[in-house]
């Protein structure tokens, strides 16, 4: 019933006619009392069933080459799970580390270790230095900044754009200034953007001259894997790349199987020059004797090879893409023709990206939990908590059933037009 033309081409009538109108579309959504939820990333229950082949291996828990994965030991990790994310990652089974279930404690270790030590091109730990600071794509991945923050580690925020982060900005960030140490990426399908850096752009970041001789690029390829779509976004070979262009040791590459097999129970990789691996291992070995070569081994088994890790994604796949479908049909269907909200429309990862009215956000999530639907906070995606804009909303459909993603999404589509009725009014 709603007037489809921009909501900017309407008259003040018009506008106060649709905004009460959306205040009533709006009480009748608060009546109704739900309770939903579109603030977790995590894997849903249905996926995680897919992985339930894992409770009953390893079949022996003696590896092909002899290890007994019961004991201390190993610490790169089990060799058969490396070899076959090596092959999906497009690195020798000699740049890769299996780890612990978690990524992003690894990155929390190897921000440690350059920081108590400095890293195989440092000049000193990067305690001694005055300020660190990181070029921070935004919005991002809110525990990336949440990571720094604690280190008291300084974040520059430089767009993130359909093809990478803004490589001019971050380009100009990082050449005369020695105290911008590194930055983060999340190369393929990033969070919350759904965007893959390219090759171009993966090419830049490697050979851009930096002040700092030991800067690092966190490379977080945590949705490497995770297609929407049946086109398999392929992410650049960063260390290649890096390699080429004389930069071996700047690329530190992490994924790992939280979205493949268990969220809690998977395994974490670390990735880069040799050199840096060597540098990984030992000041791990400070506190580490052996990682869990049992799930290690039982994860091989059962992805059989990295063809069967492709394979099992595509079931991933089957369940997650009528959510997004579920996400981008009412957004096009309420918000297509208003002009008042523009969202990614991802091939891979977890998350739609939705700008709303700038100065709009975080009414729009006051209004949502108003309605009974749990939205991620306004500013989240943004160091500090701070979005500049108040314009990013964060979604993630993954985790309730498809008929509570839709009806969720009814709610955040009332709530983005009276919100904008309201800004537009006011
Ligand atoms: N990196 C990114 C970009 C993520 O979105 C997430 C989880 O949401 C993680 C890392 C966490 O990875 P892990 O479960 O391996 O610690």
């Amino acid at each position: 019933t709603s007037d489809p033309r921009p909501l900017a081409e309407l008259s003040r009538e018009e506008l106060e006619a649709f905004a009460t109108e959306q205040r009533t579309a709006y009480d009748n959504l608060v009546a109704k009392g739900l309770k939903l939820d579109l603030t977790r990333g995590k894997p849903s229950a249905d996926q995680l069933d897919l992985s339930d082949g894992l409770l009953h291996l390893p079949k022996s828990t003696t590896a092909p080459d002899g290890t007994d994965t019961r004991n201390y030991g190993g610490l790169a990790g089990g060799i058969e799970i490396r070899e076959i994310y090596a092959e999906l990652l497009g690195l020798s089974t000699d740049q890769l580390i299996a780890g612990g279930n978690s990524s992003l404690t690894m990155m929390r270790d190897t921000l440690m270790y350059l920081w108590l030590h400095g890293g195989v091109d440092s000049e000193r730990p990067w305690n001694r230095e005055e300020t660190v600071k990181f070029v921070c794509p935004v919005p991002g991945y809110d525990r990336h900044f949440t990571l720094l923050e604690w280190f008291g580690i300084e974040m520059l925020p430089v767009p993130m754009n359909a093809d990478g982060p803004d490589v001019e900005a971050v380009a100009a960030l990082v050449k005369d200034d020695p105290a911008v140490k590194g930055m983060w990426l999340v190369p393929t399908y990033s969070n919350p953007t759904g965007d893959t850096t390219s090759q171009e752009i993966a090419e830049r970041l490697t050979s851009m001259p930096t002040a700092a001789p030991d800067f690092k690029i966190f490379w977080d390829n945590a949705y490497a894997l995770h297609h929407l779509t049946p086109a398999e976004t392929k992410t650049a070979d960063v260390v290649s790349l890096a390699n080429a262009a004389g930069n071996p040791h700047r690329p530190l590459v992490f994924a790992s199987t939280s979205k493949v097999t268990y969220a809690g129970a998977g395994v974490g990789f670390f990735g880069g020059s040799k050199e840096n691996v060597a540098w990984w291992l030992d000041h791990l070995s400070s506190g580490a004797i052996g990682p869990d070569k049992v799930n290690h081994l039982r994860h091989a088994e059962f992805f059989g090879s990295a063809a069967g890790v492709r394979e099992h994604m595509a079931k991933h796949r089957a369940l997650l893409a009528p959510r997004f479908a579920a996400v981008e049909d009412a957004l096009t269907d309420e918000l297509g023709s208003l002009g008042v909200a523009t969202w990614t429309k991802p091939a891979g990862g977890y998350f739609v990206s939705l700008d709303v009215l700038p100065g709009t956000a975080s009414r729009v999530i006051e209004l949502a939990k108003g309605a009974g639907v749990a939205l991620t906070p306004a500013g989240s995606a943004f160091p500090g908590k701070v979005d500049p804009e108040d314009t990013n909303i964060r979604l993630a459909p993954s985790f309730p059933p498809l008929e509570q993603v839709s009806a969720a999404m009814e709610v955040v589509t009332a709530c983005v037009k009276l919100a904008a009725a309201e800004k537009l009014l006011a």
